[in-house]
């Protein structure tokens, strides 16, 4: 992503936005560092592009250091002398409750921006990324008035031990740019349910719904330096990790970078939360119905256009089903319409850059060259938009050693291998390193429940796939992540026991 200082390559934006969503879009926009919206400390700008064109849509402020050292210290100031300090639990409640009124009376405006600048098919950012921003932000409304602490019966019956659960400070939020407005909602929710204070971090490729969020924190009264969004790239994010103010990271992104904040944190003794990636294994068993798992495990994987953590990557069939399955699968992509978000009809938009394009391809070449079978698609696709589109594309082999059978390609690319028993299916899902999700389909549930335990991931789908709701914990096992995001667990991430201990 090229840094800039002018919006000169700014093409006109594109018909399928609304009055709102262009209002937003003609904006200057800036960072939110407490009540004040600035440009970054040394003017940098950052383009921000539309992956159905290529071409860009806005820029927005690059933060460094100095704006990460700014923002951190608002926030903190926030969190220990501001009237959130001192907010009735009852009262956050209500204002996380409000701002999730506020993203759903601007929904339409909300899903726009986001299938502008992420690419995925407003629909989509409709009904799953802003519906479950609403969904996850009035969950969390619900907790602030049911964080409790207890009396410990302690062996000394002269004292009085309680605990109390208190923010566990000021949250650094880093979020990747595959459900930028929900991973936003991911962190800041149960952020705020706690009482903690944010320095919100989007991706350099999808910076906007973030800021709009931000903007709206404002407009419905949280106090000033409690939700704040600093655009910028990897460095931005860097500095924030970095930053000694900082009492916790939460992140969502690649696992490589995971690792190098998990190492930092470790150093540090900061509090950290790590939703990864994954290589999720998808296992049909003999007895499933095979059209119903051909559908689901046709939207594992292709959802989203592949760019989601928990895709259903890798696809297990049973040797005498294999040849049925793969053709349903081809047939169904065969017919996927590939367009704009913008576009209503479209059903897979592009993926998220010229870079990710060209990641993805990469792994196509790499599953040709190591003797996968390509059944159908795998090369770039000229539309009439131009942008960076990819066909669904499907490998069939029965190794599971090819680069392509083993690594996140975060792409709408499937790799489908055939199987003998049920002990042996298990091994090999098993015997990736990674252990997001793992998904079953079969009638027999015996079989279900027994496989169900013997996968090593944090979520296990029977009978469909990728199931999310704010009160059932989400996150993985192994190189997928550290901690679990979303109900009770996803709360207690946010919170720290204090044990006070008092002579009678
Ligand atoms: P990434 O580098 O991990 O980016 C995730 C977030 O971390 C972004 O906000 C990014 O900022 C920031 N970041 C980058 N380097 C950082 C650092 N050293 N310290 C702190 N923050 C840092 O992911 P990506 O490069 O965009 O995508 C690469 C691959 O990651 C994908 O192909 C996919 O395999 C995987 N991925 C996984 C998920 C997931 O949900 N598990 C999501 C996205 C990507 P900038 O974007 O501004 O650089
Ligand atoms: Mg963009």
């Amino acid at each position: 992503m090229s840094t800039t200082d002018s919006k000169s390559a700014q093409g006109a934006l594109p018909d399928g936005l609304g009055t709102h969503a262009r209002a937003f879009l003609s904006r200057q926009q800036l960072l939110l560092i407490g009540s004040q919206r600035c440009e970054a400390a040394d003017g940098a700008r950052l383009q921000t592009l539309d992956p159905a064109t290529g071409r860009v849509i806005t820029d927005v402020p690059q933060a460094s250091a100095a704006d990460v050292d700014l923002a951190v210290g608002v926030a903190r100031e926030a969190l220990t002398t501001g009237p959130w300090a001192t907010l009735a639990a009852a009262e956050r409640g209500r204002l996380i409750w409000a701002l999730a009124d506020a993203v759903e009376v601007h929904a339409e405006e909300l899903s726009q921006i986001e299938s502008l600048d992420q690419g995925k098919p407003v629909g989509l950012a409709r009904f799953v990324d802003v519906a479950m921003t609403v969904a996850h932000l009035r969950y969390f409304a619900g907790w602030p008035t049911k964080i409790e602490g207890s009396v410990v019966p302690v062996a000394d019956t002269g004292t009085l031990c309680y605990t109390r659960r208190e923010p566990v400070g000021v949250c650094a939020a880093i979020i990747p740019w595959n459900f930028p407005l929900l991973m936003a909602a991911w962190k800041l929710a149960p952020a705020l349910a706690a009482g903690c204070t944010v320095v919100l971090k989007p991706a350099e490729q999808t910076p906007l719904s973030a800021l709009r969020l931000g903007e709206l924190a404002l407009e419905v009264g949280l106090p000033p330096g409690v939700v704040n969004v600093l655009t910028g790239d990897g460095q931005t994010g860097a500095a924030l990790v970095d930053h000694a103010g900082v009492d916790k990271i939460a992140f969502t992104g690649s696992t490589a970078v995971g690792r190098e904040i998990g190492a930092k944190a470790g150093q540090a003794l900061k509090r950290v939360t790590l939703e990864l990636g994954g290589k999720s294994a998808n296992i049909i068993l003999p007895d499933a119905d095979i059209d119903a798992a051909v559908k689901g495990s046709y939207q594992a994987i292709y959802f989203n256009s592949g760019q989601a953590c928990n895709a259903g990557s890798r696809l297990f069939v049973p040797a005498e089903r294999y040849d049925e399955v793969v053709s349903a699968l081809a047939d169904t992509a065969r017919s996927a319409r590939l367009g704009p978000g913008l576009d209503p009809g479209t059903q897979l938009g592009p993926v998220v850059s010229a870079e990710q394009l060209a990641r993805v391809l990469a792994y196509v070449e790499s599953g040709v060259a190591e003797g996968a079978e390509l059944v159908i698609g795998g090369e770039a696709v000229l539309t009439d938009s131009g942008g960076y589109f990819l066909a669904p594309t499907l490998f069939g082999t029965s190794s599971d050693d090819l680069k392509i059978s083993r690594e996140e390609i975060f792409g709408p690319v499937l790799v489908a291998s055939p199987y003998d028993s049920l002990e042996e299916v298990a091994a090999r899902a098993n015997a990736s390193e990674y252990g997001l999700a793992a998904g079953i389909w079969t009638r027999d549930l015996s079989n279900a429940h027994r496989l169900a335990a013997m996968l090593r991931a944090g979520s296990v789908y029977i009978n469909r796939w990728g199931s999310v709701d704010p009160a059932a914990p989400f996150g993985g096992f192994k190189a997928s992540g550290i901690g679990r995001e979303h109900g009770h667990d996803g709360l207690d991430a946010y919170l720290e026991t204090k044990t006070v201990w008092t002579a009678l």
